[in-house]
């Protein structure tokens, strides 16, 4: 049994309390947790009552151990099964739906990445409910706190669906503890669903950088660039002097600087690292969606009246082609 958890719970009946049942899909890749979904372990803790974890996939049994050591899982249900692995959403959504129906869950949370964007959808849509996306905050078991119009605007919601099918803002649940716990481990079913859609291939962007979503420091690049040869000549050295993920504005991403893994905003990831260091970003609101809510936010802009500056803590008025490699080297003299 995990001890008691570091995140406070919502204040209400103890009744209440105890029928209340959570599902938290985890995500897994090539036999390892990825951590940034225990975000919806964490969302869960915070609604309280019993949460179970899921994971499907070839050989997981081993990453269902892993995550039984995460804290607030009480059990960790596995199937087994390399059509999983992929997430294609056509059969992991019978896959979940089966296991939801036969544990009975209230809800059901995800990571709102793209694994869960994918799903999650497609599981309310079959168990005939509305989906609830992005939540930042849970007011109560069926009252959810949501952004909308990149962040412009905070909607409540509230469903009285049942199983309510969540998707959780990795940056507004911060992971718990990934060691303490001691679920059990139990297979899961598997309705070994029919696939019309079949996994081709993929192209990753390999990086021994830290993972943009979850990174301390983030160090961001936009089309004041100019081309990739910068973006590639000038970013990196930032980022390794401070450690850091590196992530880019879409236009920069859309002009082919970087890749569109490292899209922040809107329609990219979303960051809430201790430092959001970006340079030659105008602070576009669908850019400021995905990274407003990091600790400090710094920026360098040739232009004094660029929007960055308004959420900046910190603003370097000047030409990057020169502020960035003299911050590199100040940096790395240190
Ligand atoms: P620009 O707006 O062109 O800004 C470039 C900045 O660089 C300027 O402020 C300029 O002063 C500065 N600069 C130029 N040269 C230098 C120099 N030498 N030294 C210092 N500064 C310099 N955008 C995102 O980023 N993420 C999203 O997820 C996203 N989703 C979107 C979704 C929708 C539906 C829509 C409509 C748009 C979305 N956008 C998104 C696009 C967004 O509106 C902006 O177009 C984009 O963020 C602009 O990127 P930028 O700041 O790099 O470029």
């Amino acid at each position: 049994q995990a001890g008691p958890s570091p995140i406070p719970r919502l204040s209400r009946n103890a009744a209440i309390q105890r029928l209340l049942s959570t599902l938290a899909v985890l995500e897994q890749r090539e036999g390892k947790l990825n951590m940034s979904s225990l975000a919806a372990v964490s969302a869960a803790q915070k609604l309280g009552g019993t949460i179970h974890g899921f994971v499907a996939g070839s050989n997981v049994k081993a990453v269902a151990e892993e995550a039984a050591k995460v804290e607030g899982l009480e059990k960790v249900i596995y199937v087994d099964n390399g059509a999983y692995d992929k997430g294609l959403p056509e059969n992991y959504a019978p896959l979940l739906i089966e296991n939801i129906k036969k544990g009975g869950y209230t809800h059901v949370f995800a990571g709102h990445s793209a694994f869960g964007k994918n799903l999650m959808p497609r599981v309310a849509a079959l168990m005939d409910v509305q989906q609830i996306s992005d939540i930042t905050a849970i007011e109560g078991e069926d009252t959810f706190v949501r952004p909308i119009y990149a962040g412009n605007a905070i909607l409540t919601v509230q469903s009285s669906d049942n199983p309510k099918i969540v998707t959780v803002r990795g940056t507004a649940f911060a992971s718990g503890a990934a060691e303490g716990g001691s679920a059990s481990v139990e297979e899961g079913v598997d309705p070994k669903a029919e696939c019309p859609t079949e996994w081709v291939s993929e192209d990753l962007q390999k990086s021994d950088r830290p993972d943009l979503a979850t990174a301390e420091r983030v160090v961001s690049g936009g089309r004041g660039l100019k081309s990739k040869e910068e973006f590639d000549r000038l970013m990196p050295p930032l980022a390794d002097a401070l450690n850091a993920a590196i992530g880019a504005s879409r236009a920069a991403v859309d002009s082919g600087f970087a890749d569109n893994s490292l899209q922040v905003g809107q329609t990219g990831k979303n960051v809430a690292p201790q430092l959001y260091l970006c340079a030659g970003i105008s602070g576009a609101i669908q850019h400021l969606a995905g990274m407003k809510d990091s600790k400090v936010i710094a920026c360098i802009n040739k232009d004094g009246d660029a929007p960055i500056f308004q959420v900046a803590d910190v603003g370097l008025v000047g030409d990057l082609f020169e502020k960035v490699p003299e911050l590199t080297e100040k940096l790395k003299s240190a």
